[in-house]
């Protein structure tokens, strides 16, 4: 009886992963040995807890007519670049300068946007400020477990904003038609992935080409 007692008590409030995995375990809703993210066993208990949660969570969503996306979370994360593109796509449909930019929360995307300097009459409205702008105000461990995708190497002002709220990885389509200061935001200790994509590159040569005053007006040239 005593060892039993001793096996149920929760590790120290302090230890808090411990303590919440345990909890998890021991009510029966996840069993998380598995170590690969988005990969749990649910347990019947657990399984129709969630059932509860998603359908209370749909109607709120069906209620205020969100469009919903589904992201399979083994998904290689640097596929989120499609998406960025999809932005940068968006922005040439409306005449103006196709850099598209997505932020992404474990395995989710919070915020897109894209360039809308042009369409805006905005001297801000970068790509990444655009989709930081969207995702709206998140708390500071939001952003230090973010991602930000760009589908272009950032200025120095979306650099700054990466910098300002500790955004710790960041992924560029591509650094050939114009490179930021990634060296100095590797220093300040972000993860910095150039991908080096061929649809990201070509979208903004064609466009530099074909609109070369509106490009430099948007790196202040
Ligand atoms: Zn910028």
């Amino acid at each position: 009886m005593e060892k039993n007692a001793q096996q149920s008590a929760l590790p120290p409030k302090s230890e808090f992963s411990e303590w919440y995995h345990e909890l998890l375990a021991a009510a029966e809703i996840l069993d998380v040995r598995y170590p690969v993210k988005g990969l749990c066993v649910w347990p019947p208990f657990g399984f129709s807890l969630r059932k509860n949660i998603y359908s209370i969570i749909r109607e709120l969503l069906d209620e205020d007519q969100h469009e919903e996306a589904l992201f399979p979370l083994l998904i290689p994360e640097n596929e989120f670049m499609k998406e960025a593109d999809e932005e940068a796509k968006k922005g040439l449909a409306e005449g103006g300068i196709p850099i598209g930019s997505v932020i992404v929360i474990d395995g989710k995307i919070v915020g897109r946007g894209h360039n809308r300097r042009v369409q805006k009459g905005s001297a801000i409205l970068h790509a990444e400020m655009d989709c930081l702008e969207n995702a709206g105000r998140l708390s500071a461990s939001e952003y230090q477990r973010s991602t930000l995708y760009s589908t272009l190497s950032p200025c120095d002002m979306c650099s700054g904003a990466v910098l300002l709220y500790g955004i710790p990885k960041v992924i560029i389509g591509e650094n050939r038609n114009f490179q930021g200061p990634e060296e100095y935001v590797r220093s300040r200790g972000v993860e910095v992935v150039v991908l080096d994509d061929d649809e990201c590159t070509t979208i903004m040569s064609d466009f530099i080409k074909q609109k070369p005053n509106l490009w430099n007006e948007d790196i202040g040239e």
